[in-house]
């Protein structure tokens, strides 16, 4: 039965989640996550998704982008690392994997046909799941062959209209809900469909829903956001399931600090990375 395998993502379910960080640890032991995107016009979406990546507790990042997007990455974000890739306005190639705890791939990334084949080199070479959202998603639904490359208990994070790119028209909510359960599990993947009540579809078909957020995060780089926060903490060993529950939740009670300092009219995306901080306060 449907009611069954769905549940609401609760502060307690969160709480029992969120791991304690040992006085005695160093940096090495919470990971080294690597986000690769951005492209000409569009390396606000990297920026803002690493940032968030770093806000959420990373021990280090990497963003691999391409080479105009380099002095704005490490003038914006000095905390970031960065990884260049060959062409000058996207990005053409895959960096040495082998150092990284986790990937995210897609923000700001464009569709550029040798960006297109860098994802695929990526979801062919990635040992361990991937986080894949905006054009990453995007490309993925124009080469719908390449789904069977992902490495499983990937998570995807689409909105909408990118999750019917996907799997194309749904009539009603209902639909909508099977949809994303049957590809979660076809392709043994964790489906993040955003919206208000963010829903999470796992590999064995369960669905958890989300509480948290507001109409204030109807907002350019929100999405963004949520990869960075998802990215990092799969990178500091959070399961799959965990890293997509845990990282809406934060992403969404980050929104609703931000909409308590600043209206949902007048906040925008750096105001929820900003709100990290006391959403974990929240939590906590
Ligand atoms: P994107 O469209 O990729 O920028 O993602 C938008 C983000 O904002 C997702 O995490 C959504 O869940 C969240 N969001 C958008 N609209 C709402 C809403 N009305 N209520 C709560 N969260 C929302
Ligand atoms: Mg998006």
């Amino acid at each position: 039965g449907l009611n069954v395998t769905n549940h609401i993502v609760s502060t307690s379910d969160a709480k029992s989640m969120l791991k304690p960080r040992a006085k005695f640890s160093h940096k090495g032991i919470f990971g080294h996550a690597l986000l690769v995107g951005g492209s000409k016009g569009k390396m606000g979406a990297a920026i803002l998704s690493a940032k968030a990546c770093l806000r959420a507790g990373v021990g280090l990042l990497t963003v691999h982008l391409p080479a105009q997007g380099l002095e704005i990455m490490q003038t914006a974000l000095p905390e970031a690392m960065c990884s260049v890739s060959g062409e000058n306005d996207f990005i053409a190639d895959v960096p040495d994997l082998s150092m990284y705890s986790a990937i995210g791939v897609g923000p700001g990334l464009g569709l550029e046909k040798q960006t297109q084949n860098t994802l695929k080199l990526l979801i062919q070479n990635s040992n361990y799941p991937l986080v894949i959202d905006a054009d990453a998603l995007n490309i993925l639904a124009e080469n719908k062959t390449w789904l069977a490359f992902l490495p499983s208990e990937s998570i995807l994070t689409p909105h909408p209209k990118e999750f019917e790119r996907l799997v194309g028209k749904w009539d009603c909510d209902e639909e909508r809900l099977e949809l994303q359960k049957q590809f979660a599990i076809k392709q043994q993947v964790i489906v993040v469909l955003k919206g208000a009540n963010t829903s999470i579809a796992l590999p064995n078909g369960y669905v958890y829903f989300n509480a948290t957020g507001n109409s204030g995060m109807a907002t350019a780089g929100s999405g963004d956001v949520l990869t960075g926060i998802i990215t990092s903490f799969l990178a500091q060993g959070y399961s799959p399931k965990e890293s997509a529950i845990l990282g809406v939740y934060l992403h969404g009670l980050a929104g609703d600090v931000a909409k308590e300092n600043l209206t949902e009219y007048a906040m925008i995306a750096s105001d929820i990375i900003d709100a990290i901080p006391k959403a974990y306060g929240w939590i906590n």
